[in-house]
């Protein structure tokens, strides 16, 4: 079979959670239009309340959507249900350990609840991939608040989805611990498996992602490849150190400035309307000396805080 330019593509798709007793009904996707590249490491980022998680879960076969089309690897989630979630592995936001059995029976169970032959199981193999071999034997209930959670990927992949989806995984894991998932996120997209994550962490989102889709109120604002949404934004901050520090940003006609910790201040342009140089006229006509200055370039988090109006 020829492989899917997408791994997933969402058309149209409204959910709206009914009212409930006094609880008016929601509408938590608007019309979304998602198109995930086939191989990519896709980030899906928004506000709290976006309608990140109602997606997945659609994705998941876990909520059943309003309207609109998804395909999962090309199958239709109303005439293929099954196959569609099958191409989908799906690490959730909280960890649901098997507290009564150890890492090796809680794959097991796994794989056999999505039918996977015992000669294809791979069971030991994950286990590795995730640093569990050594408690494999373990209860689960024993194991570090991390391995739980490495389990939680071991037990997505059981039946070697194409597509994995990991909703925040990094959300109160140490340091450490998130660079030995993203290790291993990155391998298996190497390998070939399409990865869409939910992060608030943007400058992941923005090393680890190749494109990246903003929702907000359940809308796509945008869908772009990490490269092209940076250079969306337009703006740059110049930050002066003044010779003398200042209690409060000078006016500068034309510009806007903000206080800057140590009193220094940053002023920031339009790359399209003006330069540095006519910053700097403008800090200097306002009085200010200046001993040194930076420029800085816009991260994700200023193009999130544009086209949401949130922090992440
Ligand atoms: P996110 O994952 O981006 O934080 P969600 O998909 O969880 O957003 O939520 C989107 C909107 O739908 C929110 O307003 C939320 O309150 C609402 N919502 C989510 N799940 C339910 C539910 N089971 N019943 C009613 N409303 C829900």
């Amino acid at each position: 079979m020829d492989l899917p330019d997408y791994a997933i593509e969402a058309s149209r798709l409204v959910k709206v959670y009914p009212a409930k007793g006094l609880t008016p009904a929601k509408t938590a996707l608007n019309g979304v239009d998602l198109k995930v590249p086939r191989g990519s490491i896709f980030g899906l980022l928004g506000p709290n309340g976006a309608g990140k998680s109602t997606f997945i879960n659609i994705c998941a076969g876990m909520v059943r959507k309003t309207s609109g089309t998804l395909s999962s690897w090309g199958r239709d989630i109303d005439s293929r249900p099954r196959d569609a979630r099958a191409a989908i592995g799906v690490v959730p936001q909280e960890i649901a350990a098997d507290a009564f059995f150890t890492p090796h029976e809680s794959l097991e169970l796994q794989a056999g609840y999505y039918g996977v032959p015992k000669s294809e199981r791979r069971t030991d193999e994950l286990l590795s991939a995730l640093g569990l071999s050594d408690k494999a034997q373990a209860y689960v209930r024993t194991l570090s608040g991390g391995m739980k959670r490495r389990l939680m990927v071991a037990k997505a992949m059981v039946h070697s989805p194409p597509v994995l989806i990991l909703d925040e995984p990094t959300a109160g894991v140490d340091v450490d611990l998130r660079r030995q998932l993203w290790a291993y996120v990155s391998d298996l997209n190497r390998l070939g498996v399409t990865i869409v994550l939910t992060t608030h962490y943007l400058e992941e989102a923005q090393q680890l992602c190749d494109q990246i889709a903003i929702v907000n109120h359940g809308e796509v604002v945008v869908c772009e490849p990490t490269r092209d949404l940076l250079r969306r934004l337009d703006t740059r901050n110049v930050v002066v150190t003044p010779d003398h520090p200042v209690t409060a940003a000078p006016d500068l006609p034309g510009f806007q400035s903000r206080l800057r910790a140590g009193g220094a201040f940053e002023v920031s342009y339009r790359t399209g309307q003006s330069s540095v140089e006519q910053v700097l006229a403008a800090v200097r006509a306002s009085g200010v000396h200046i001993k040194d200055i930076a420029t800085e370039d816009p991260d994700l988090e200023d193009v999130f805080l544009s086209l949401t109006g949130a922090r992440a």
